[in-house]
């Protein structure tokens, strides 16, 4: 039987490389990608072929760069899920930040949905069904001081997400989006050690989530309900 094919973006490491493993292990075809760390993103890749005799393809491309995500599709021409997940984060206050990393931020962590997605989409549309999940944050609830561009931009993936569920619904995709509290991945990996328990302290599951988890569900979303559909599903351990 053909295997359904997911495309997964920023899957180096982190929660993207989770996803990835999850997928992988529930015998999808991957097509995974990265900006940079492509060496150890080929490695996942020939493991997850070889453990779970399934396609792995890596593409080197950058999500927040239209022309990347145009010649990506050359080499897809079917696709079932899409999990919009690669992010960048900035922590600092927002006149401190130059013109051209806010625009890196919004070209990586809002630009990209719009790149990958008119893409996807029609080949989704095509055979009346597809999944488009899409790696948020409780940032893009609520908002944070010192994260205000990585607020806006997720702020933006919720709505976006929103709409085009309900553009997509009549031709039986579902668009939905997780919001992460924090996630012990590198992204965090800037706080200090009395940083990360003061965090702890704050989050009534006292820990941090897993990508493993954040993956979980992710799949869930996937292969679940086809009513369940533009929804930002917060996953933060009772946090916000
Ligand atoms: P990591 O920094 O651990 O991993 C980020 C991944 O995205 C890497 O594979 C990186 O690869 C890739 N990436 C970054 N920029 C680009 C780009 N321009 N094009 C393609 N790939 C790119 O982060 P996380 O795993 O923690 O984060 C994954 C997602 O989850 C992000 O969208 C983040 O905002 C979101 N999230 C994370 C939370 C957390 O606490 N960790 C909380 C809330 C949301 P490379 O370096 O090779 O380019």
């Amino acid at each position: 039987m053909k295997k359904k094919k997911a495309l997964i973006t920023g899957a180096s490491r982190g929660i993207g490389n989770a996803i990835a493993t999850e997928f992988a292990g529930s015998g999808y075809d991957i097509y995974v990608t990265c900006k940079n760390s492509f060496t150890e993103l080929q490695k996942l890749c020939d493991e997850l072929e070889s453990k779970y005799s399934i396609e792995a393809t890596a593409f080197q491309a950058d999500v927040g760069n239209v022309e990347h995500m145009d010649r990506l599709f050359t080499e897809i021409n079917d696709i079932d899920v899409v999990v919009n997940n690669a992010g960048i984060s900035y922590i600092g206050l927002l006149t401190d930040m130059l013109v051209e990393e806010w625009n890196t931020m919004i070209n990586t962590n809002f630009n990209s949905l719009f790149y990958v997605c008119r893409h996807a989409v029609p080949l989704m549309v095509r055979k009346k069904s597809g999944k488009i999940i899409n790696i948020s944050s409780v940032w893009g609830n609520v908002g944070a001081s010192m994260e205000v561009a990585y607020s806006a931009a997720k702020g933006g993936m919720n709505t976006f997400t929103k709409a085009l569920a309900k553009e997509l619904a009549p031709s039986n995709i579902q668009v939905n989006a997780i919001a992460c509290g924090v996630i012990d991945t590198q992204m965090n990996g800037c706080f200090s050690e009395e940083e990360r328990e003061a965090l702890r302290e704050e989050i009534p599951a006292d820990r941090f989530g897993k990508p493993e988890e954040v993956a979980k569900l992710a799949l869930q979303l996937a292969t679940g309900n086809e009513y369940l559909t533009g929804q930002i599903i917060t996953l933060d351990g009772g946090w916000m």
